[in-house]
This record gives structure tokens, sequence and C-alpha cells, in this order.
């Protein structure tokens, strides 16, 4: 899709005037430099003037300027002397008729009293005429003229350069939002946003209304000036946003929210009222602001910063005037998408404004399904894809992600020369995106190896035999992305998580360590990963979900995310220390089961990372091999009282 940038191209003006002016200021400066350049005199000591000059009896006169210099004029006589015919000589052309030699006299009262004293034995009429004078000091304006021409001629360099551009300095207040107009229809339709089928079915209404205004006018609705679309990262809503442009049909300008907040102080509230302006003159049409949070942050939040914050919200006061200002039915809309409402100003989300708010969410296995679908269909496949099972080996995964997946595994299948896209190639794109690339020449040393197998082969075994833990897909110990070895789990696809499934958890992921110790006696580094996450979500468990008996049914969580700065506590001191005990037993706790499982199961510990050694991956079926049977999550449920 084509996109025009909507700027009025100005053209350059004819550059005459500058032409001009150049000469002219050449010929000031001329002016000014040439008599200076013309009577350039010979600088002397006062010594020399007394010596060489003075006593020779040559000089007609001396006029001491600006109480600083003295300029000394020679007779004419002396002209064919020999020590003087270079001073008489000018420069330019003809004879120099003065100053011939010039000296700083340092203050008058001495000059004077030299100059009596170099002449005590003159007669009167031959002692030298002095005078005074005041002048303006020629060299001096120069000195501050040529740096003046200069500034300005580059200003006006800048200037031309940046004429037609998009952010040129001096069109900074311009909104740097893209326009596509309506003819060159946006491709994207309803057909291919895939589920999210509320949300559509919400949007409808509004290409219903760009596109016939007069149904609802006629009976007095009003229509929503302003659409928030809320979801995580991926989950569609530029694309229904343009879907809405291309099914109204209607002019539809983009931009994002970071846009509006640039280095130029104050850039941003023109900004805002730029891009009101061009819209109105081009109703119907929508205005897509993406990320809307970079503008939108509630005022006053972490208010001990503010300062950088004054731009923001100079951006946010304009951006609501503007949305109160324009009628309601003048057939300018407002979309706007962020990941985060919470964040968002009250005074954004009130009637009037953004009445109405769309909640995405991420896809479920029928709407993945959908998605595949979507994706799937510019894509040469083999007879073996099939998009339910893409869709079951994908939770959590959004669409953007599955987008993603598809075109990956278009690539792989390209790299190694296949006619279609077989499921393979899926499968292979999936772990890419989970896990990132595999790094087969990464140089890792047999012992390394060795404690990676261990590690991995806990992972396995904790998570086997504790039945609330996602079941197990795959293990392996290929380096991929920045990790050494992982274990690929299938999710299910839950809203809430008990307490026995979040302390199995932190166990399974505790367990790579603990295996380290039971084998070799000793822990490595290759932890890392598996107690930072085991931290925070132990955190998580005490501080924000009220599963800890000692802290009670308390959570500190803010939803408004006001406090996200972490510099106030809502908590005491006390309490902050009793959190950090409680964190503490909880992973030790969770990390002993782990201990007591591994030790009970030490030697399928052993058989598995033999395996793993051998095999480099191993999938559940060679798991089930090894371990039988995994118990199945329900029964299971029954029998675990506490974890
Ligand atoms: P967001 O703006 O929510 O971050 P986008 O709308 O930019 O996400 O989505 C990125 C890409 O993901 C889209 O271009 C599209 O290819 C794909 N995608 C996301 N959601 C869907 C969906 N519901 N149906 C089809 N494709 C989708
Ligand atoms: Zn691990």
């Amino acid at each position: 899709m084509a996109e025009k940038p909507n700027q009025k191209s100005q053209l350059p003006r004819p550059n005459l005037w500058g032409g001009l002016l150049f000469v002219l200021v050449l010929i000031v400066v001329a002016i000014v430099a040439i008599p200076d350049f013309i009577s350039s005199s010979q600088v002397v000591t006062w010594q020399t003037f007394e010596r060489d000059i003075l006593s020779k009896g040559a000089v007609e006169k001396i006029v001491v300027v600006n109480k600083e210099t003295a300029q000394v004029y020679l007779k004419e006589e002396f002209k064919n002397d020999s020590s003087f015919t270079d001073v008489f000589k000018s420069p330019l052309w003809g004879t120099n008729h003065g100053p011939h030699y010039a000296f700083n006299i340092g203050s008058v009262e001495s000059f004077e009293r030299k100059l009596e004293e170099a002449e005590q034995h003159y007669s009167p009429e031959d002692r030298v005429s002095v005078s005074y004078v005041e002048q303006n000091n020629f060299g001096n304006l120069i000195s501050w003229l040529i740096p003046l021409v200069i500034i300005f001629f580059l200003f006006r360099l800048v200037f031309q350069a940046r004429g037609g551009g998009g952010t040129s300095i001096f069109n900074f207040g311009r909104s740097t939002a893209r326009l596509l107009e309506q003819d060159q229809k946006s491709p994207v339709t309803f057909d291919v946003v895939a589920g999210l089928e509320e949300a559509k079915q919400e949007v409808k209404e509004i290409v219903d209304f760009l596109k016939d205004p007069e149904r609802y006018t006629k009976l007095g609705a009003k229509i929503p000036k302003g659409v928030i679309i809320v979801g995580p990262p991926g989950t569609g809503k530029t694309l229904l946003a343009k879907a809405v442009a291309g099914e109204a049909r209607v002019p539809f300008f983009s931009l994002s929210g970071s846009e509006f907040v640039e280095m130029f102080v104050g850039v941003g509230a023109s900004r805002v009222r730029d891009l009101f302006k061009r819209a109105k003159e081009k109703a119907p049409c929508i205005v897509f602001i993406d990320e809307i949070d970079a503008v939108g942050r509630s005022r006053g939040r972490n208010a001990m910063y503010t300062g950088a914050n004054d731009e923001r919200e100079s951006t946010l006061n304009q951006l609501l005037t503007e949305m109160d200002g324009f009628g309601t039915n003048t057939g300018v809309i407002v979309l706007a998408a962020t990941n985060r409402a919470d964040i968002l100003d009250p005074a954004l989300l009130r009637p009037g404004r953004f009445d109405r708010h769309i909640y995405l969410e991420l896809p479920n296995q029928k709407e993945r399904e959908e998605i595949f679908e979507v994706h799937l269909r510019p894509l040469v496949l083999a007879e073996s894809v099939d998009t339910d099972f893409l869709a079951a080996q994908t939770p959590g995964f959004s669409g953007a992600d599955i987008a993603n997946i598809c075109n990956e595994a278009a690539l792989i299948a390209a790299r190694h020369r296949k006619e279609k896209v077989e499921k393979q190639d899926f499968l292979d794109a999936i772990d890419r995106i989970v896990a990132g690339i595999e790094k087969k020449s990464k140089i890792i040393s047999a012992a390394e190896k060795k404690i990676i197998a261990y590690h991995e082969a806990g992972h396995a075994i904790v998570s086997w035999f504790l039945d609330a833990v996602d079941p197990l897909v795959k293990v392996s110990i290929i380096p991929r992305g920045k990790s050494l070895g992982a274990s690929w789990y299938l999710p299910e696809e839950r809203q809430i998580k008990t307490l026995t499934q979040l302390t199995q958890r932190l166990s399974a992921s505790l367990a790579g360590r603990a295996a380290e110790e039971i084998i070799f006696g000793e822990v490595s580094s290759g932890a890392l990963d598996d107690l930072e996450k085991v931290t925070k979500e132990a955190y998580a468990m005490v501080a924000y979900y009220g599963f800890d008996a000692k802290i009670g049914n308390v959570s500190f969580f803010d939803s408004t995310g006001r406090t996200e700065t972490g510099l106030q506590k809502p908590y005491s001191e006390d309490t902050g220390r009793l959190i950090d005990e409680e964190v503490r037993k909880l992973v030790e706790e969770c990390y002993q089961r782990a201990i007591e499982v591994l030790t009970q199961h030490k030697q399928e510990l052993i058989a598995l990372a033999e395996l793993l050694l051998q095999k480099e991956v191993i999938f559940k079926e060679q798991i089930e091999k090894v371990l039988g049977k995994r118990a199945s999550a329900e029964s299971a449920k029954l029998a675990v009282v506490k974890p």
C-alpha cells in the first residue's frame, strides 16, 4: 500500500534576494576594510620612533587616536630619504599620505612627558604638533560584523536546505501523521482480521456512521468521537483500525503517540492542533493514534521527576481541547491504541472524548486457528499442515506472533529448497520464535555439556512427576538464542492459576539447579534465568496474590501503576522484611521439593541426562519410555493436598 506523505511541498523560492544581499554585504565589508588597508602604517616602538624618526626631524605631526594610538605623519620632503621609502609606498597605488607610523602611547600623560623629554633641546618651532581625535574603530566594527554575516548566511543555508522537507526545524509544528487517501483504498478489510468478533461488531457501527452519517444524525444519535483499543502487543489493534478505514473508505491519518513528544518543547501541542486542522479538512475521516500512552499518561504521575513531563502534559491538554472542540458529528473519529489503559489519564476516557473502549485479548485456540487461516492463505502448503494442530501448539501467542511464524516457516522451507511448506517447518519456526535461533556452532566443552544435560533433565523429571505443571513437550541441549538448553512446555490456557500450580512450577524451575547439586555436589551459574523467574514469581505470589499465610489476603499490586517508580512502597518496613522472609521461605520449600523428587528418581534422572547427551533433543515419546506415562492432571488434582 502506498502511503503518501501529505505535505504541500513548498517550491523553493528563487534565490535572487540572497544573491543581492550577499553582494551588498561584500561591498560594505570592502568599504569598511579598504581605507584601513591602504593607510596601513608601520607599527613601531617609542624607542625606534624617538631614535630613528623623531630625531631626524622627519615628523610632520602626530595624531593621537582615542587616547590610545599615536599616528605619525612624515614630512613630504623625506619621501626620497632611503630609510623612509618603504612607508611612503602605498600598498595599492600612489603615495601613502600617512599616517606612516603608529605606536601605542600607553597613557596620554606618559606620552606627553616622554615627548617633552625627547624634544627638550628643540626650538619651539621645530616641536611636533600633537592633536587628539576620537575615531570609530573600523577594525572593531569588522571584527563583529564578520561573524554576524557568517551566521546570517548559515541561517539562510539551513532555511533553503530544509525548505521542502518533512520534519524540518521550520515546520516541526506540523503534524507528522501519514495520510492514506480514500482513493488509495486501504487493502485491509474485516476479512483479514480473524477472531475479535466483539471488537469487530463494535467498530462496525463506526464504519456505518462514516458511510451513512445521516441515518444516525436524523434520529439525533451521537456517534462516539473517540474509540480506544486496548490490548497486549500484536493483538491486532492497528490492524483493526486500518480495517475500519478500509471498510468505510475514508481517509486515514495514522501516527504514533510518541511522535507528538519530540525534542522540541512546545512541538507536541502545535502538532496536535495541526493534525486536527488537517483532519477536519478531510472529514469524514479517521485519525489513528498508536501508543497513545506516550501522551496520555495520567498527569501528575511520577510527580517527582516532572519537568520533562510538562511537554507531554501540554500535548495532552491540547489533545483534550481539540477533542472537546470539534462537534460530535463533524465526521472525524479518533481511534487510539494502547497496551496499557490503566495508566491513561482519566480525563481522556471521559464521555465526549474516548468514550468507547474496546478490549482485545490474546487469541484463544479457536481464534488462533482463524488467524492461522488468514496468514496461511498466501503460502503454498503441504497436505500435512493443519491449522487445528498449529493452533494447539501455540498457546499464548499473539496474532503478530502467528503472522511471524507463518512467514518464518515459509522462509525455512525455502532455505531447504522445498516445494511446499511442511508441518515440520512450522514446528521449527515455533521453536525459533519461542527460544531463538539454534546455535550449533557455539563451543561448549564436554564437561559443560554434561552439566547442561543434567540441569535440563532435572527440569524434565520434576515437571514430569509434579502433575500440576504444564505438560512437557521436549527437552533440548542445543544452544539457542542466549540459553544453553531448554525445556518446552505446552501451557494450558487458563485465566487463573492455583497455589498448587504456582508452587509446583517454582519447583520445576528450581529443578535444574537441584539436579546439579545432587549429581555434582556443586551448583553452576547456568541457573540464572531460572532464579530470576522464580524470584519474580515468588514475590508476586507473596505480595500480590495473597498466597502467604503470614502476609494474609492483602495485595500490594497497584493496577493504576501510580507507584511504578518503586520508590514509595505501599507497606511498612516490617511488612517489607516479612515479605522478603516469606519469599525466601517459599523458594526454599520449593527447592527442597525439587531435591526430594530428584533424589527419589535419581536413576531416571541419570538415564534421561545420558539420553540427552546422546541425542541432544528428546521428545515426549522418548521421555515416556524412560519415565513411564505421566499421571494425568485431572486425577492428580484430587490427590494433591499441599505441595
Ligand atoms: P498491535 O497494533 O496490537 O500491536 P498489529 O495490529 O500491528 O498489533 O498486528 C501486527 C500483525 O499481526 C498484523 O499486521 C497482522 O498481520 C497480525 N495480526 C494480529 N492480530 C491479528 C488478527 N486478529 N487477525 C489477523 N492477523 C492479525
Ligand atoms: Zn534451567
